[in-house]
């Protein structure tokens, strides 16, 4: 029996069925009916015993009196504290709001008193309280029944959806391949699970047939299959074709070294995308000239709180290091839409991507933004460093966003420490960015065009809905016009352009986007290799032309057939 699915990270994974249910769902505003009070309760009340008893098991994996057991006893003792379980009640029944809004509202009021007093402990707190009460929903949900020791050597998850938060908490060393039922081709779940090198299928509706845990499965990563209880023949079939594969990848290695250029000489800086310290290490085996794209709020997913200003220096530092003298493209916390913070205070939003996120929550969040700006500025003493700025639509965000810089240079100046040399960009994510760019590249040092984003926005279609995937593609007639305008207007300002959306990890797209003219190509680590292959075979000469011909064509299909 096979179910298909849309591959999103390449490779084949044998292994066993393990369900997880960790999303939670969103939250219901209405009041509640009379007689749902005391059921709602009861929720409350079983939640925090639950939850009161997850973290005391995990204080039992941590050093006694270590900084992190002790934050664990301070949120234990908050959630058995009797004043709140009071408060929590008088929501309930008395206002009449369910058991999750009860604690957004009960928590926020708490974090909200103690941001209040001018003890920076305190305020760090106040963090700490949010993440708190959005565990304490989740556990009314029961969606930290999750249980990680549940895991064998070869887990193959099966998921209604994964956010990246989630994704953050999975132990990767012991997933061989990821299945889930929703989910677009740029969604950050699916860009994770292929910078992780995990065989990643989504929209697969493995739902109707009734798969045990610990059923065997085969998750055919090439041709979009899973295989459920696969028979010997089809086995050793993907053995084989496994084998092919690793084959493949394996003579890909004889490019890590070459320079990216063309048959006919033309350079394309090749640089990698990453989210973490530990990617950042290991682009020297990928081939890259250095980091196009570091996503720093995935930096902020896993932590309890958000690393200060000399957390956030030694790591940038660290990065620095280990690049050796290459680029380190830093782009500033991209917080909100789908990238859900738990240790930061989000508001709730209808529309989230249409909502506070990106450059718009950093200047709506100052002190957390010039905390990242400073820690960014005096890495730039340590070696070359470029600040990326997410979501950018219109001149007044980059004004603001200068006055910041500013700010931050004369607080290093007064505080005595030192700071370095930055260039500047924005990613170009929006329709509206790409027409302003007359107007934002003279204050520009580079600018770096978000597909995923720019896809999303230029045809109104969620990134994350697999509904979308066939008939709104990447590539598309308006993406291309889209692109070629950013490429035309860059060359006039004789300014760079570089394309880090997930576009430019797909090797059959690279001559179209060369050819349209984008200097650099930021790249998913698991696509390096093939890109920089397909680069160094290719044709400028030929990339251009292919790139003439597809801006003339007026349908996807035609597209397809020419790039195909
Ligand atoms: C993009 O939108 O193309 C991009 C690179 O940013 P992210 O995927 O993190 O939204
Ligand atoms: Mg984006």
């Amino acid at each position: 029996m096979a179910v298909s699915g849309i591959v999103v990270s390449p490779g084949i994974a044998f292994g066993k069925a393990i369900h997880i249910n960790l999303h939670h769902s969103k939250v219901d505003y209405r009041l509640l009916p009379v007689a749902q009070i005391a059921q709602e309760c009861e929720k409350v009340s079983k939640a925090i015993i639950f939850l009161s008893q997850y973290l005391t098991d995990c204080q039992q994996h941590l050093t006694a009196d270590s900084e992190h057991f002790n934050l664990i006893d301070a949120d234990i003792m908050l959630l058995q504290d009797d004043d709140l379980a009071a408060e929590l009640e008088k929501y309930i029944t008395r206002f009449r709001f369910s058991a999750e809004v009860s604690i957004e509202r009960v928590f926020a009021q708490h974090a909200d008193e103690l941001a209040q007093l001018d003890d920076p402990y305190m305020a760090n707190r106040s963090n700490d309280v949010i993440c708190l009460g959005k565990r304490l929903m989740a556990a009314v949900n029961g969606t930290l029944l999750w249980d990680v020791s549940k895991l064998t050597e070869n887990a193959i998850l099966l998921a209604e959806d994964l956010t990246p938060a989630e994704f953050a908490t999975i132990p990767l060393n012991k997933i061989k391949g990821i299945v889930l039922k929703t989910g677009g081709l740029t969604s950050h779940t699916a860009i994770l699970a292929k910078a992780a090198g995990i065989p990643a299928l989504l929209s697969c509706q493995f739902d109707n047939f009734n798969i045990n845990d610990g059923s065997p499965l085969i998750l055919d990563g090439i041709s979009g299959e899973l295989h459920i209880n696969p028979t010997d023949a089809i086995s050793q079939q993907l053995q084989l074709k496994s084998a092919q594969e690793i084959q493949r990848r394996q003579a890909l290695k004889q490019y890590i070294d070459q320079d990216s250029i063309t048959q006919d000489g033309h350079p394309v800086c090749l640089l990698a995308n990453v989210s973490s310290l530990n990617d950042v290490s290991q682009i020297q085996d990928a081939g890259a000239a250095g980091i196009g794209l570091f996503r720093t709020e995935f930096l902020l997913m896993q932590v309890d709180s958000v690393p200060d200003e000399k957390q956030q220096f030694h790591l940038y530092c660290d990065a620095l290091h280990s690049l050796n003298g290459k680029v380190l493209t830093i782009r500033t916390f991209d917080i909100g839409a789908d990238k859900e913070i738990p240790c930061l205070s989000q508001d709730y939003e209808d529309n989230p991507a249409l909502g506070v996120r990106g450059i718009r929550y950093s200047l709506q969040h100052r002190s957390l933004f010039s905390t990242q700006i400073k820690a960014v500025l005096r890495a730039a003493n340590h070696g070359r460093v470029r600040l990326l700025f997410p979501m950018v639509n219109q001149i007044e965000e980059l004004e603001q966003a200068f006055e910041i810089i500013d700010w931050c240079k004369q607080q290093l100046i007064e505080e005595e420490k030192g700071f370095g040399e930055i260039n500047i960009g924005i990613m170009v994510e929006t329709p509206a960015a790409i027409l302003n760019l007359p107007h934002l590249l003279p204050q520009l040092d580079f600018i770096s065009i978000g597909s995923n984003d720019l896809t999303q926005y230029t045809l109104a279609a969620d990134r994350g809905n697999p509904e979308l995937v066939k008939d709104y593609p990447p590539v598309s007639p308006a993406m291309i016009k889209f692109i070629k305008m950013a490429v035309d207007e860059c060359k006039a300002h004789q300014t760079k352009v570089c394309l880090c959306g997930e576009l430019a990890s797909e090797p059959k797209l690279i001559s179209l986007l060369v050819g349209l003219g984008i200097d650099e190509l930021s790249v998913n680590s698991a696509s390096l290799l093939d890109v920089k292959a397909t680069i160094c075979n290719g044709n400028y000469a030929q990339f251009t032309q292919q790139a003439q011909q597809a801006l003339t064509l007026s349908h996807i299909d035609q597209l397809n057939e020419l790039l195909n």
